[in-house]
């Protein structure tokens, strides 16, 4: 559905992305692993038109992306979470959450979005009058996840959704992610907790300053020794 091909991307002369390969199957959990500055969220960038392509495609339904404006990508259904979440710390919940439904104008299929992410975040439902800036990190999370979700995304790219969470929250995080691939999200997601993010992916790749170093089902990746040693802390 998505697919990356010799991607190259830099910021002046410093090229973060240096010719990757990925594919991501539509109704799939795909992961980018890696340690700091491997080129992750430059990928992530890459794909959701933020960050320009020095060099090879992004194709998406054999569709190219590149050149497109960030808000066409989004308006093609894909879109992405943030990291550090970049949520409206003045605006409301509710607010936040209709600001991600950009793309419509109907108040019905805009009640119904709001009704899904409600459904799927009962705590956000608990706060839609909080001003977010006043909500716990694992709830700013959720409401970054839930306003991406208003748009109603057929690819979801996830920067770190587990960042700074405490572990019971990470657990509640990532059954969500599960959730929403099953109803049918296709989901793109960067993360520094390799455990539990290979748990859930279909297929995952390992970058390494701007390369792919390796790449297997998320199952597989899960006994590799190199993996294991690397990645999950050698036990
Ligand atoms: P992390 O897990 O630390 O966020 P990452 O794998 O997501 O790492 P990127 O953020 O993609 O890594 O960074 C890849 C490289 O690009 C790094 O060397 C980083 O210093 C560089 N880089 C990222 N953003 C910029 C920027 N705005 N200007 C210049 N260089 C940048």
């Amino acid at each position: 559905m998505l697919r990356l091909e010799g991607l190259k991307a830099s910021y002046g002369s410093i090229m973060a992305v240096k010719g990757i390969d990925i594919h991501i199957p539509e109704g799939k959990i795909v992961a980018l692993l890696g340690s700091n500055g491997a080129g992750k969220t430059s990928t992530l960038k890459a794909i959701s038109g933020v960050l320009p392509v020095d060099q090879g495609r992004i194709e998406f339904k054999g569709e190219s992306l590149l050149n497109l404006k960030p808000e066409k990508i989004a308006q093609k259904g894909i879109v992405q979470s943030p990291e550090g979440r970049q949520i409206f710390v003045s605006l409301t919940v509710a607010e936040n959450l209709r600001v991600g439904a950009f793309n419509e104008r109907r108040k019905d299929i805009i009640q119904k979005r709001l009704k899904f992410v409600y459904d799927i975040f009962p705590r956000l439902l608990e706060r839609q009058n909080q001003v977010a800036g006043t909500l716990s990190g694992g709830e700013q999370q959720m409401l970054a996840i839930g306003r991406a979700l208003m748009a109603n995304p057929e690819v979801l790219l996830l920067d770190e959704p587990s960042l700074g969470l405490a572990p019971l929250i990470v657990k509640d995080i990532f059954s969500i992610i599960e959730r929403l691939n099953q109803q049918g999200v296709t989901i793109l997601i960067v993360e520094q907790n390799a455990l539990q993010t290979l748990k859930i992916a279909d297929y995952a790749y390992v970058l390494e300053t701007g390369r792919v170093i390796m790449q297997g089902k998320g199952s597989d990746l899960l006994q590799d020794e190199r993996v294991i040693e690397a990645y999950l802390g050698g036990n």
